[in-house]
């Protein structure tokens, strides 16, 4: 039987209307939640991500803005920007569109935002709060992929899951998201010996690699989950890591792209800059 397709966009449609409604919320309150987003150079991709974000905030009702600097821009210049957005009180998410150019230090930069403004989950402050299972903002990717994982209702405690890909931002995030959901998890990257062995015990699989195609039936458990990180260009077109036409017919679920984590991904930061917002609210 074939997987039952895990849609980010309506899944994403469902939670921005409830988005919506705390923005609402909040600008009764006097209070617009706002999204500042630093983008440094002409990177093609980080200009459509960017300007799908702008798009997010438009439709929940939020204010945005894009902090758009030169190729050339230097650290300290890229610091000062963050600073200014951190002392500004209409801004209450502040994200740093990576990848940067080569001659800017992004931990540096990550480091500079404000952890209370960090939206995206990057600050090492939250990524501790993660690591702890304490309570800070939790990188968008995997908290989305692990939202979309929960819409499938099955069981979690003691389910295998295999994350290929160990990256600060998703693999590693990822990994710790599942083993609090109790999952034995283990994270799989280059140097991992005979993969298929570890992907086809795999109840849960999430693929966050940036291959096209990576992921082959033959790698799959029966029945699994299988969520889809991965965001690649082929001829023109996007894919994800995962053959998704053979996958699908031997999976339980499985996410698509486009329209599956990349949706859910912005979703996640919207909500994670309206909570920023709401913490900012006097009781
Ligand atoms: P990175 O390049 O930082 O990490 C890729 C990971 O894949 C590394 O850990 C690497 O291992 C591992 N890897 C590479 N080749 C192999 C292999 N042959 N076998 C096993 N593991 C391998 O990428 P990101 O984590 O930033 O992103 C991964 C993908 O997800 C990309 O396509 C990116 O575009 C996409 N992405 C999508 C988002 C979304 O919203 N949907 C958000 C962020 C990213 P090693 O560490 O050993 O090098």
């Amino acid at each position: 039987m074939a997987a039952e397709i895990l849609d980010g966009k309506v899944m994403s449609e469902r939670l921005r209307a409830e988005i919506a409604e705390r923005v609402t919320a909040l600008k009764e309150k006097g209070i617009t939640p706002g999204l500042a987003v630093i983008l440094v150079g002409n990177d093609p991709a980080s200009e459509i991500y960017v300007r799908n974000k702008g798009k997010g905030c438009k439709e929940v009702g939020m204010y945005s803005r894009t902090i758009r600097l030169p190729e050339e821009t230097t650290q300290e210049e890229l610091n000062s920007e963050i600073e200014k957005l951190n002392a500004d009180s209409a801004i209450h998410g502040v994200l740093v569109q990576l990848p940067l150019p080569k001659h800017l230090d992004e931990q540096e930069a990550l480091a500079k935002i404000l952890p209370e403004k960090d939206v995206d989950g990057f600050h090492l402050i939250n990524a501790g709060h993660m690591l702890t299972g304490t309570e800070g903002v939790i990188a968008c990717t995997p908290r989305g992929a692990l939202y979309m994982i929960k819409s499938t209702g099955i069981d979690l405690d003691g389910k295998e899951a295999v994350v290929i890909g160990r990256s600060n931002i998703v693999g590693k995030p990822m990994a710790m998201l599942l083993l609090r959901e109790n999952c034995t998890v283990t994270l799989c990257h280059s140097r991992t010996k005979n993969l298929a062995e570890h992907t086809r015990r795999a109840d849960i699989l999430v693929a966050a690699v940036g291959k096209a195609g990576f992921v082959t039936a033959d790698m799959v458990k029966d029945g699994a989950v299988v969520i889809d990180v991965g965001i690649n260009r082929v001829d023109g077109k996007v894919c994800g890591d995962v053959d998704f036409e053979n996958v699908k017919k031997k999976a339980g679920w499985i996410t698509p792209v486009p329209g599956g984590v990349g949706r859910m991904t912005i979703t996640m930061l919207l909500d994670n800059t309206v909570d920023a917002a709401e913490r900012t609210v006097k009781p």
